[in-house]
């Protein structure tokens, strides 16, 4: 992940802005706005089973600063995280997931997905988290069977009893976790253990490299034994090769997203194209 640092800040900003601090205060104030003005769109990439079947999709935010200026999470999350602009971040993130979900309940297709949201470490932290994700379920009426938490390695860096309790107290309403970009960061197996888990996803690192490094597909043979030994669902980021999907497919991976499947693309065209009973068409 990019970090907020002068480079990224600086690309949209006057010149003249030249002290650092002064560059983040304005980054600040424009994220503020963003936020406030609703810049910050949900965009979704669909997943899919071994038969091809849509399964899930994955929420990935984009900050929509002009008609022109679409700006990826890499340039902003770790700006948010630094400046605690994650926390109303993350819940607006986690709010309209959860509208959506509730949207979804009548379709026929829409209506048993699961739908993935990417939680900061920020967000983990925070004694108030669970029950506000308690609160938005209610007040939307999603499921909460259908919201998997994607969590990186780096929550295990925490304070490992408070972030397995944390796990417990949103596990206890019903909400699933899935381990993000598994195998890059702070991986140990003992955390498949501890953690109440119910995904791993392989990262896509890996999954680029199949065709490539002998290696890196022996890793991915190795991840999808150890999630069947751990009985946790198995998805593969990043499959953009049919040559991939293969592999994949063969070796048991129960789902899978990437560039070959579908992009990720704002939440009211995800619902248009993949809608069995027309939401989103309005
Ligand atoms: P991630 O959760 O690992 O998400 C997967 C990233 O891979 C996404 O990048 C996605 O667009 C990209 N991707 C998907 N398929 C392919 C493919 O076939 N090939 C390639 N090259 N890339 C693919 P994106 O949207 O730029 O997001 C980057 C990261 O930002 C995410 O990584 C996640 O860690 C973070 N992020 C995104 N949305 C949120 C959010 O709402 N909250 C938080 N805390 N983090 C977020
Ligand atoms: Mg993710
Ligand atoms: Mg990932
Ligand atoms: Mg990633």
């Amino acid at each position: 992940r990019a970090k907020a640092d002068g480079r990224n800040i600086g690309r949209f900003f006057d010149p003249s802005m030249q002290d650092a601090a002064d560059r983040r205060a304005a980054f600040e104030a424009a994220m503020r706005d963003g936020l406030s003005l609703g810049q910050f769109r949900l965009f979704c990439q669909p997943q899919f089973d071994g038969r091809g079947r849509l399964v899930g999709a994955e929420v990935l935010v984009r900050w929509q600063r002009s008609d022109l200026d679409l700006i990826g999470p890499d340039h902003f999350i770790g700006f948010a995280e630094e400046s605690g602009l994650i926390l109303p971040l993350g819940e607006h993130v986690l709010k309209e997931s959860c509208r959506a979900l509730a949207r979804w309940h009548d379709d026929a297709t829409l209506g048993r997905l699961k739908l993935a949201v990417n939680v900061s470490v920020h967000q983990m932290r925070d004694a108030g988290f669970p029950a506000a994700v308690a609160n938005i379920l209610d007040g939307t009426g999603a499921h909460p069977e259908q919201l998997y938490l994607e969590l990186t390695e780096s929550v295990f860096a925490e304070d490992m009893q408070e972030i397995t309790q944390r796990m417990h107290e949103l596990r206890s309403h019903g909400i699933c976790f899935s381990l993000d970009d598994f195998g890059t960061g702070y991986s140990s197996l003992a955390y498949l253990k501890r953690f109440p888990l119910s995904a791993l996803k392989i990262d896509r690192s890996f999954v680029r490299d199949i065709g490539i490094d002998p290696g890196s597909a022996s890793i991915v043979e190795a991840i999808i034994a150890l999630a069947r030994q751990f009985k946790l669902e198995i998805v593969a980021e990043g499959v953009e090769l049919e040559a991939q999907r293969a592999f994949l497919i063969r070796e048991g991976c129960s789902s899978m997203q990437g560039y070959l499947l579908g992009r990720p693309i704002p939440m009211a065209e995800f619902e248009h194209r993949y809608s069995a009973s027309g939401i989103g068409h309005a």
